[in-house]
């Protein structure tokens, strides 16, 4: 196996998907995995759909055709708003997208109607974390029109939180989101399938509330693949936390100063460092650095921190005993890490 590499317990993370569907059932809201952070990587969307979920969700076409090519088959929900320009790869691989914008929705109604195609669209309502979402006063508008367009449907209302500001979803916005509903329903006299509540941040709020009013989706990330929900990240009882692990090699060992020497300037990214001096300490370097990973993201093992990283190396101290030349060393990676780590194509990636 090359390193650096992912390990990726396909596993573990089929069972969190299982368990998350499992949990959501009761409270009559339907789980919508999202694949991004894999790059819509066919062993994931197979291990999603083996574990009972009937749509997948992702925020970019060129993920999406990729699990097209890979022979997945189920709906598939684009969850970031379509660029103008790829109208045509949405329409032609994706059922469903989430939408804000009424120029984009009449680009996917008369490409969807050149190509002979249907396209559902849910609309997305600005619930306060000031991401994507349509103004709800704009909201009637946004919907006449879509209405009146040929070729698409109507699919649903949802929102997005968290992202942002940190806005946690909570009994009064969802609550709204609902109200918004029902009035879109009486107005227009129609039925909205889908009230697509967020993320995994939704996660406490759902589990927590005796009346979740109407939310029956929710698109599911970060909580599938780290089994914690997103907003306070705490761990979801029965789910695998440990489902993906970075590994990277020992490339120099050495005991050095603490204290650098010589005229200092800022460092080659433009920061600068308070240093004190601790005297000599064992510190070794990893052929990894920011190119591959983004360092914030990596949780290092007992005895070893980690001290600096550039485009190329990772500096670590180790507290215990000196690191050896091809050592690996194993680290917990979170969701900011497994995003750039995945998207590096320095980074092998093996599931198992
Ligand atoms: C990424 C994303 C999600 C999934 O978020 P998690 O926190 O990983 O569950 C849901 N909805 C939208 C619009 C997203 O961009």
């Amino acid at each position: 196996m090359s390193n650096p590499r992912l390990q990726i317990d396909s596993t573990k993370i089929a069972e969190n998907a299982a368990l998350l569907i499992k949990m959501l059932k009761p409270l009559s809201i339907d789980v919508v995995p999202v694949t991004k952070v894999f790059m819509g990587h066919p062993v994931i969307a197979r291990l999603l759909i083996d574990a009972g979920a009937t749509t997948l969700a992702d925020s970019r076409i060129e993920n999406v055709e990729r699990m097209r090519r890979a022979g997945i088959k189920v709906p598939i929900m684009l969850i970031r708003t379509p660029m103008l320009s790829q109208v045509e790869q949405v329409v032609l691989n994706c059922n469903v997208s989430l939408n804000t914008e009424l120029s984009t929705i009449q680009a996917l109604s008369s490409t969807a109607k050149k190509l002979g195609v249907f396209h559902q669209v849910i609309i997305m309502v600005e619930l306060g974390d000031l991401r994507e979402g349509v103004m709800p006063d704009d909201l009637i508008k946004i919907i006449k029109e879509t209405r009146s367009l040929p070729h698409i449907s109507l699919k649903g209302i949802g929102a997005n939180l968290t992202c942002r500001y940190g806005i946690a979803p909570d009994h009064h916005n969802m609550a709204f989101l609902a109200k918004i509903a029902s009035e879109i329903e009486t107005k227009f006299q129609l039925k909205l399938d889908i009230i697509s509540g967020g993320n995994s941040a939704n996660l406490l709020w759902a589990f927590s509330s005796d009346n979740i009013n109407r939310v029956n989706q929710l698109r599911l990330g970060e909580s599938i693949y780290f089994g914690v929900e997103a907003l306070k990240k705490r761990c979801i009882i029965g789910a695998h936390t440990d489902t993906v692990k970075l590994i990277a090699e020992v490339i120099e060992s050495n005991r050095k100063p603490s204290m650098p020497w010589g005229k200092r300037h800022k460092n080659a990214f433009g920061e600068q460092y308070e240093t004190t001096n601790r005297g000599d300490v064992d510190q070794a370097i990893l052929a990894l650095g920011r190119q591959d990973v983004d360092p914030q993201g990596l949780i290092s093992p007992q005895g070893l921190s980690i001290v600096s990283s550039s485009s190329d190396h990772i500096v670590i101290e180790s507290t215990d005993t000196p690191l050896q030349i091809g050592q690996e060393i194993e680290f917990k990676i979170d969701y900011v890490g497994l995003l750039s780590a995945m998207t590096s194509p320095y980074v092998n990636k093996y599931f198992t």
